[in-house]
């Protein structure tokens, strides 16, 4: 069942090209729930042209996309990172209202859905704001400039509107709730963030996680972890090293998510003890 909200039929008409808004919103409610909208490596699984058998297999929840979840909290839908499948992955999961984004980090498989955000400040009445780093705000400023000038539009919605909220290791308060980053190693020289919300984590790309980390990923009901392959890597845990952090930490449950082609869905799950599953494209968590 997937309930109506609002009819914003004056503001979403007005004077512009963007024809493909609807009349009324169309949405998902999620609140209380954590979806996730993408397990995938940076290149997606499968990979284009790879003849592997991950990539060839018929199981859906081999098929990954590029990772992203999204909460459903009091005050609406935080988004984590805009992936180049943004617009595919709420369409697929009927989620038609984002209210705010956060993001991890500025790398390519992790923004650059953001052109799709164009539709919102039409159902939430102003510009969509952006929780990050300055790194990622000063990649976002160079990736999109054209969002960023000036210059008068040519019509109505045709930029991004968009507001940065500086966000630091502090906790930070969004959509009725708090969150808490967690300052992660992403290889040798990148640091970006996870995000804990209540007692659910979303630890994404992680190399390693530090010493002063470590207390705010105590007590989770939930973590999803990023667990790249079997083999080590310089930028992600793999497989062996995601397993003893979460023996570490302990959480009630946890997912992996990140996952490039060399894991396949069955066989991962089979290895793993049953308090560590590989995510899919479309789990939903609840929120503790
Ligand atoms: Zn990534
Ligand atoms: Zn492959
Ligand atoms: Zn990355």
């Amino acid at each position: 069942m997937i309930p109506l909200i609002g009819c914003h039929r004056q503001s979403l008409l007005a004077d512009d090209d963007v024809s493909p808004v609807p009349h009324s919103i169309v949405t998902t409610d999620i609140t209380g729930k954590m979806v996730v909208l993408g397990c995938g490596t940076s290149v997606g699984v499968p990979a284009i042209g790879c003849g592997c058998e991950v990539c060839q297999s018929t199981n859906p929840k081999n098929n990954r996309t590029r990772s992203s979840v999204i909460f459903g909290l009091p005050g609406g839908n935080l988004l984590v990172d805009t992936t180049p499948e943004m617009r595919v992955q709420l369409i697929r999961e009927r989620i038609g209202l984002v209210h705010a984004v956060v993001y991890t980090h500025e790398h390519a498989d992790h923004i650059f859905g953001l052109d799709d955000l164009r539709l919102f400040p039409f159902m939430i009445g102003g510009p969509v704001p952006l929780y990050c780093q300055t790194a990622v705000e000063q990649r976002i400023r160079t990736s999109f400039d054209y969002a960023f000038q000036q210059t008068a539009e040519t019509h109505q919605g045709s930029r991004p509107k968009l507001v940065f909220e500086t966000i630091t290791d502090a906790p930070f308060e969004v959509l009725g709730v708090t969150v808490m980053p967690i300052p992660l190693c992403h290889g040798a020289r990148t640091r970006v963030f996870g995000f804990r919300i209540g007692d659910v984590a979303y630890c994404t790309d992680v190399s390693e996680i530090p010493a002063e980390s470590i207390g705010r990923l105590r007590n989770l009901d939930t973590l999803i972890l990023g667990s790249l392959r079997y083999k080590p890597h310089p930028t992600h845990l793999c497989v062996d090293e995601a397993v003893a952090i979460v023996r570490e930490l302990s959480p009630r449950q946890t997912y992996f998510t990140h996952m490039a082609h060399e894991l396949e869905y069955e066989t991962l799950k089979s290895e793993l003890p049953d308090y560590i599953q590989p995510a899919y494209d479309g789990l939903q968590v609840a929120l503790v």
